[in-house]
């Protein structure tokens, strides 16, 4: 065990010294020492012709054997200079050796000292012993840089890899550098490989890297970069000297923008876009493992928000708490048994005639507790789960709805939430018609309420794929209306039936003159539009009667029902049919 601790440090020793260059000065002068000293003995010997020899320890020690000493660990030195120093180390040793070839001719020829003839050839013999030593060296060395290469460099690509882009991290952290660290990843890839086949998806991974690598080593982009393949489709880029967020912003941009160029591989045009997320250090995190982990986080964000923005700096509310992930657990959980369910809240004309339904989803607890969706909704769609929670609702709802409407025969609308990501699905249309089919529910007794924000963040496709639903007769519903920034340009567009207006409006609306003309002017323009305007959060008689006075259609609050279990809900239902 002590054996190898001392290995280990000797080994230490030797890497040290071999990597700096500190002890060659050392080095040098204590070789330079030692044969000038031998250089001094052998001609007291040769001049001096019998000197008195050195008392050591008590003991006389002839000169003669000390010049062999000192001209033997001379020689070590010189071999440990071409060991340790590779080449510089080569070429002192190499010029030590012959400057001593003149001295001893001097001294074999003027002062006829035979002696010295053993030490021509340990010379010769050293300088061949320092060549070979030297030119193993050099191949060790080439060995070893080859094998360093291939560990540091991504073999598809050429580019560095991820231990390449450690070792710079950790380089950068320890000068206390600043820098950004981007996370990229390429849109759609998946696709690319599974249509076009893996070469051709390696081709474009290449392309990619050719065109980034291109800035970096050009420097076009005005910031030191550093770019690297760490995984598949994704990339890392390092970079250095800029001044401020702006500067970083504006060479993703750059990196970004050179994507836009056409791209042709095997005859095939690609469109390539990317997505990026970065931390910055210090500001943001000061260790590679967190700034890695945020930079992916706000990846993960820029992935899950489907919309323009395709960079995002890293903030703090981008990570997963520990809260989180229990809920992501919950719901995984939930979607796995198929426990996951939900209440049924009423909405009522204004002489409080039952129109319908909304479905809101709901976990219970293990220990029996219904969690609020207010709290895994959110979760729920920042890991990517929300288009599964939504349709397990959107099943069981209308499966639920159909039944009920087959035993009653009633005509009430069923109200289902859908998030962005679910109506951005490509099979959402198909997932509505086999909805409609298995619960024979006629369309027209169907409502999916969307969020405004889907009109900011992808008004063209969300516009197709409502005008798609409208056309099979399903109702459209704008949910929360008034909490996001959708301008009237994107309302005008479009085609709805009903907008619903978010509770915080209601709360505020007798509060005074200019909430509750607000609320006016909501309803009016719904109409304008029209829509159907529905007002949520309904809990005061007097929200009740400014409603009434301000020409609102359709009520859904606390006063008049909450979200109920479905026994309740039928009930309800059996209880206004039997008043009809
Ligand atoms: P939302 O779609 O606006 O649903 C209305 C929310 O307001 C419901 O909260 C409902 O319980 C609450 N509410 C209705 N009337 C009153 C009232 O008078 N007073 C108060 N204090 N609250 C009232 P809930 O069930 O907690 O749902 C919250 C949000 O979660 C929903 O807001 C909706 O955005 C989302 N959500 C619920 N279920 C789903 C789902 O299946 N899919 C998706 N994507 N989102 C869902
Ligand atoms: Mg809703
Ligand atoms: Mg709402």
């Amino acid at each position: 065990m002590k054996k190898n601790k001392e290995k280990k440090t000797f080994q230490k020793t030797l890497d040290a010294l071999s990597k700096s260059k500190k002890y060659y000065p050392l080095f040098f002068v204590l070789i330079l020492l030692l044969y000038i000293a031998d250089f001094v003995v052998c001609r007291m010997l040769s001049v001096g012709g019998n000197p008195p020899p050195i008392m050591l320890a008590g003991q006389p020690i002839p000169l003669g054997a000390i010049t062999g000493a000192v001209s033997n660990l001379g020689n070590i030195c010189i071999i440990l200079l071409v060991v340790f120093f590779g080449e510089i180390g080569f070429y002192t040793a190499l010029g030590i050796l012959l400057l001593q070839f003149p001295l001893v001719f001097q001294s074999i020829i003027v002062h006829h000292n035979l002696s010295n003839i053993p030490g021509v050839f340990g010379n010769i013999l050293t300088i061949l012993a320092i060549i070979i030593i030297y030119i193993r060296n050099n191949k060790a060395n080439e060995y070893q840089e080859r094998m360093r290469d291939q560990a540091v460099t991504d073999r598809l690509t050429g580019l560095p890899n991820r231990f390449a882009c450690s070792e710079l991290l950790d380089k950068l952290i320890k000068d206390s550098k600043k820098f950004a660290l981007v996370h990229i990843d390429i849109n759609s890839f998946k696709g690319i490989n599974s249509t076009m086949g893996y070469e051709s998806g390696n081709k474009v991974l290449i392309e990619i890297a050719k065109r980034w690598k291109n800035i970096a080593d050009a420097g076009t982009s005005g910031t030191l970069d550093f770019v690297a393949r760490v995984n598949g489709d994704e990339y890392v880029l390092i970079i250095r000297g800029y001044h401020s967020k702006t500067g970083i912003m504006k060479t993703i941009k750059h990196y970004e923008a050179v994507l836009g160029d056409r791209l042709t591989i095997d005859g095939c045009d690609f469109f390539i876009t990317a997505s990026f997320g970065y931390a910055e250090y210090p500001s943001d995190a000061k260790t590679p493992d967190s700034l890695f982990s945020y930079a992916d986080a706000a990846l993960t964000e820029v992935k899950a928000r489907k919309s323009s923005v395709h960079i995002l700096h890293f903030t703090p509310d981008l990570l997963k708490t520990e809260r989180t992930l229990e809920i992501e657990g919950k719901i995984r959980d939930a979607l796995k048994k198929d426990s996951l369910f939900f209440h049924l809240q009423p909405q009522y004309d204004m002489s409080h005639k039952l129109r319908g339904f909304e479905a809101l989803a709901r976990i219970k607890d293990a220990d029996g507790q219904i969690m609020s969706p207010a709290e895994f909704i959110p979760v729920a769609e920042k890991v990517g789960l929300i288009d599964k929670l939504d349709s397990a609702v959107f099943r069981k709802a209308a499966v639920f709805f159909g039944e009920l409407r087959a035993r009653t025969g009633n005509s009430l609308i069923l109200s289902l939430n859908a998030s962005v990501r679910h109506l951005m699905k490509n099979d959402f249309l198909e997932e509505l018609k086999e909805l409609l089919k298995s619960s024979g529910l006629p369309a027209e007794q169907l409502e999916i309420e969307i969020t405004e924000s889907i009109m900011i963040d992808s008004a063209e496709k969300a516009l197709q794929c409502i005008n798609d639903i409208r056309a099979m007769g399903i109702k459209l519903a704008i949910d929360d209306f008034g909490t996001g920034y959708s301008s009237l340009s994107y309302l005008s567009n479009f085609p709805a039936d009903l907008l619903k207006i978010d509770k915080s409006f209601i709360d505020k609306m007798n509060d005074s003159d200019k909430a509750k003309k607000y609320v006016e002017a909501i309803i009016s323009l719904g109409h304008i539009m029209g829509f159907s305007v529905i007002s949520e959060g309904v809990e005061e008689p007097e929200q009740l009667e400014t409603l009434k006075e301000i020409g609102c259609d359709l009520i859904q609050g606390y006063i008049w029902g909450r979200p109920m279990p479905q026994e309740d809900a039928e009930q309800l239902v059996l209880a206004e049919l039997s008043t009809e």
